[in-house]
């Protein structure tokens, strides 16, 4: 995507309308405002990622090196944002196969359950997965998932399994909520009650 205009004249008068690698300015030359990571490669169009450069250094004709000090903390900064992204894409992928697993478990639990009437697994709203998903994501892990679904498969006279699965996990995780807060009520009066603490 371009730049805007008021993008690039910013960073134009941050670098005193002049090549950042070269140090040519107009009207020797002609000046334009880029990537120092390319976007392709996970570069923003966040300002440390932005720099004048001129025609000749932009198309790499330029004798002086990209790595000259003046850009360094350019360049460092794109670098570690760069490869901050790249953690978060990490991070991201594997909690995706992490929820993947869960759902596999949950469903190899609910299908080893037969109806006395069909022989088959109870029914189970379509978008089960994705309330996997959520129960494990904010504070219950796949076992408490799994173990719901064994008391209740264990249970007799209920209609709709999966609406009392999920119920099931609703008071747990509002009973580790209780639990949470009062850690943090515990935990606060241990502060107040050091002397060394002197922020209210
Ligand atoms: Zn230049």
């Amino acid at each position: 995507m371009a730049l805007s205009k008021r993008l690039r004249y910013e960073v134009l008068r941050r670098d005193r309308h002049t090549c950042r690698y070269c140090g040519a300015a107009a009207p020797d030359t002609t000046l334009s405002v880029d990537h120092v990571i390319p976007t392709a490669l996970g570069g923003t169009d966040d300002p440390t990622n932005l720099v004048t450069a001129c025609a000749d250094c932009n198309n790499g004709k330029s004798a002086s090196s990209p790595d000259a000090p003046i850009v360094a903390d350019i360049a460092a900064d794109a670098l570690r944002w760069a490869a901050a992204m790249r953690r978060a894409a990490d991070i991201a992928g594997r909690n995706r196969e992490l929820l993947e697993q869960d759902r596999r478990l949950v469903d190899h639990e609910w299908n080893r359950w037969t109806s006395p009437h069909n022989a088959q697994p109870f029914a189970r709203p379509d978008d089960w997965p994705l309330t996997v998903d959520q129960f494990c994501t904010i504070g219950l892990d796949v076992l408490d998932v799994i173990n719901a679904v064994r008391d209740t498969m264990l249970r007799r006279g209920i209609n709709d399994r999966w609406a009392y699965v999920c119920g099931t996990l609703w008071r747990e995780l509002e009973r580790r909520q209780q639990t949470a807060r009062d850690l943090l009520t515990i935990e606060g009066d241990g502060t107040r009650a050091q002397p060394t603490a002197g922020v209210h």
